[in-house]
């Protein structure tokens, strides 16, 4: 198994680990632990995100090279984790194409397989979990620093285990990471326990955009520029504000938009049942899980959820 990704490393030196924008806790938690793994392997690894890691996966043990810069030097090979698009990286998506061999490591159901190698598996709960099985074909040892940031990453990208994508295999493997030392209580405590009260405070004033279309079953909100002004908050806040509208009883689909810039807006998409929302996102020119998915529309806030729920109804 994993043939050619133990040859590439075998043969190589430099290594280069990169995730998506707006990184989540699987995109944070597999780039770290696939760059401490090559650092055990006695590799030269780095990792580059564009956007900053958010507050609340800071707790995470972190590799020492993570970059916001994106690297003048050319790599053995670039891991590109839980992007279903090699866009997902960021501004510098294309240059990466020139930085080393790709290697692509991915759970989305429509990834493009841009990479020389591609490791894509969308029935796994997480990337996190396709690299656990990489690891262990590798003989990597699990460390504390590997574990933590493997367990993290199932633990979020499942919804702390609620969501259909919860498996036999994401528990196995959290199983595994705790009986390696990892404390599940401290691990929700950072991550959904740790928020500044600003938190709360935008979300009163989001909550407050909340509409109901189609019966009841579209729950859709929305996040002013301003709001996040009138808070000293920014978008790190409101990560999993989607996952309130989704409480609502009669909610099959819940959206929010959130203003990037004047006339910008980017759509979260959550389905509960059994709504494709990664299919309306894809319309509208973004993408997803069937029943997680985003997109960036333009227009004004009227325009915008016109659009979005129009998508709905087709
Ligand atoms: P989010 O609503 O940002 O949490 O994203 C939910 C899912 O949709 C994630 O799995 C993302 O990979 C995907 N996604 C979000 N925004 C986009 C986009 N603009 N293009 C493609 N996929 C996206
Ligand atoms: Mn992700
Ligand atoms: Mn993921």
């Amino acid at each position: 198994m994993f043939q050619r990704i133990r040859e590439t490393i075998d043969k190589g030196r430099k290594f280069l680990v990169v995730s998506h924008v707006d990184p989540d806790g699987d995109a944070v938690g597999s780039a770290f632990a696939a760059c401490f793994a090559l650092t055990g392997l006695g590799k030269d690894a780095s990792v580059y995100l564009q956007d900053s890691v958010p507050y609340r996966y800071r707790f995470l043990p972190r590799p020492a090279a993570v970059l916001h810069q994106f690297p003048e030097n050319g790599y053995d090979a670039v891991f590109v984790v839980d992007c279903g698009d090699l866009h997902r990286v960021g501004d510098s998506y294309d240059a990466l194409k020139r930085k080393g061999v790709l290697i692509n490591i991915d759970h989305h159901e429509a990834n493009g397989a841009f990479g020389q190698i591609n490791i894509i598996d969308d029935r796994a709960s997480s990337t996190a979990e396709i690299l656990y099985l990489i690891l262990k074909s590798l003989e990597v040892r699990f460390t504390s620093d590997i574990a933590v940031n493997l367990y993290t990453a199932v633990v979020t990208d499942t919804g702390s285990f609620r969501y259909e994508n919860t498996t036999e295999r994401a528990f196995s493997i959290c199983e595994e990471m705790v009986s390696l030392g990892v404390s599940p209580a401290s691990v929700a405590i950072a991550v959904y326990e740790s928020h500044p009260k600003e938190r709360l405070q935008l979300l009163c004033l989001v909550l407050a955009t909340l509409e109901m279309f189609h019966e009841g079953r579209i729950a859709l909100a929305h996040i002013a520029g301003d709001m996040f002004a009138r808070t000293h908050t920014n978008a790190e806040y409101a990560e999993g504000f989607v996952e309130y509208l989704k409480e609502i009883d009669s909610v099959e689909v819940a959206c929010l938009l959130r203003e990037l810039g004047p006339g910008r807006y980017k759509a979260s998409m959550r389905s509960k049942n059994s709504v494709d929302v990664a299919c309306v996102a894809r319309k509208l020119g973004g993408g997803g899980h069937r029943k997680a998915a985003g997109c960036t529309l333009e227009g004004d806030i009227g325009t915008v959820k016109t659009i979005l729920i129009e998508a709905f109804s087709q």
